[in-house]
């Protein structure tokens, strides 16, 4: 099975069980989002796939790989954090490449790497300039280009655009469609807003307290919603 896969995944903070031992198949291409209130888990679900939080029982699989204990950087993912994690005394180019460049990598290669994202998240102007003269759509753009550049199967995203006003979150939703499309990439796609779970996602995972409550196609969600929790936060009149 490709894709990200997970079966029985537990995550505890000491005495306190945050994820309940959630099943999930997350198919190859396939773009996810995970939605529920905030505190539900989808961080630290996120986090645990990225392999930044250890996991407590169960396993995760990616492209077929057991990767429940393995390093982060052996996952195959990469995770678009908010903007404000760009380097301020970076440019933009040496930002996108800093990850290759820690990792070794020969620097016509990462020039290389740094001139395709740029071209694909259309950055190439902009390559000189520090995080401090771009706009926040821009600075957003250098987060996901820094993820690019790693060629990942599997991207991660928690909450990209919460710190963007209204009119860059829409701008930006279709700038990550179309990167979806163009990349042909895995992605699971963290939000606690509906109307983003539901224009963008293929998959809506709908989590609450740790658990998941149901899992579709937004049609499905919206039109059949299990329970009135899901009723209630996909907005549909069940
Ligand atoms: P969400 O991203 O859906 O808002 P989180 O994954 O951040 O939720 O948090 C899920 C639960 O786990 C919350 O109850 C939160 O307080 C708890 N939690 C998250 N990180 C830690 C941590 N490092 N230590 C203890 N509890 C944590
Ligand atoms: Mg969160």
């Amino acid at each position: 099975m490709s894709g990200v896969q997970l079966s029985r995944v537990t995550k505890d903070f000491g005495p306190v069980r945050v994820i309940h031992g959630v099943d999930l198949q997350v198919d190859q291409g396939e773009f996810c989002v995970f939605v529920g209130p905030s505190g539900c888990g989808k961080s630290t679900l996120l986090r645990m796939i990225a392999g930044l939080e250890e996991t407590s029982a169960g396993e995760i699989r990616i492209e077929a790989q057991d990767v429940t204990h393995a390093d982060p950087a052996d996952r195959g993912v990469a995770m678009v954090f908010q903007t404000y994690a760009l380097y301020p005394h970076m440019t933009v180019a040496q930002n996108m490449g800093f990850g290759l460049k820690m990792n070794g990598h020969p620097k016509a290669q990462i020039a290389a790497k740094v001139a395709e994202a740029a071209r694909i998240l259309k950055l190439d102007p902009l390559l000189d300039r520090k995080p401090a003269n771009l706009s926040g759509g821009q600075r957003q753009r250098v987060a996901i280009g820094r993820a690019i550049v790693r060629g990942p199967k599997v991207f991660l995203f928690d909450e990209p655009l919460s710190n963007l006003d209204a009119e860059l979150r829409v701008e930006m939703r279709a700038e990550i469609a179309r990167l979806h499309r163009e990349l042909g990439a895995t992605m699971i796609y963290v939000t606690h807003d509906q109307v983003e779970a539901m224009t963008m996602a293929d998959k809506i995972v709908v989590l609450r307290a740790g658990r998941i409550e149901q899992v579709g196609s937004p049609m499905r969600l919206y039109d059949d919603p299990d329970n009135r929790f899901v009723a209630g936060f996909i907005g549909s009149p069940a």
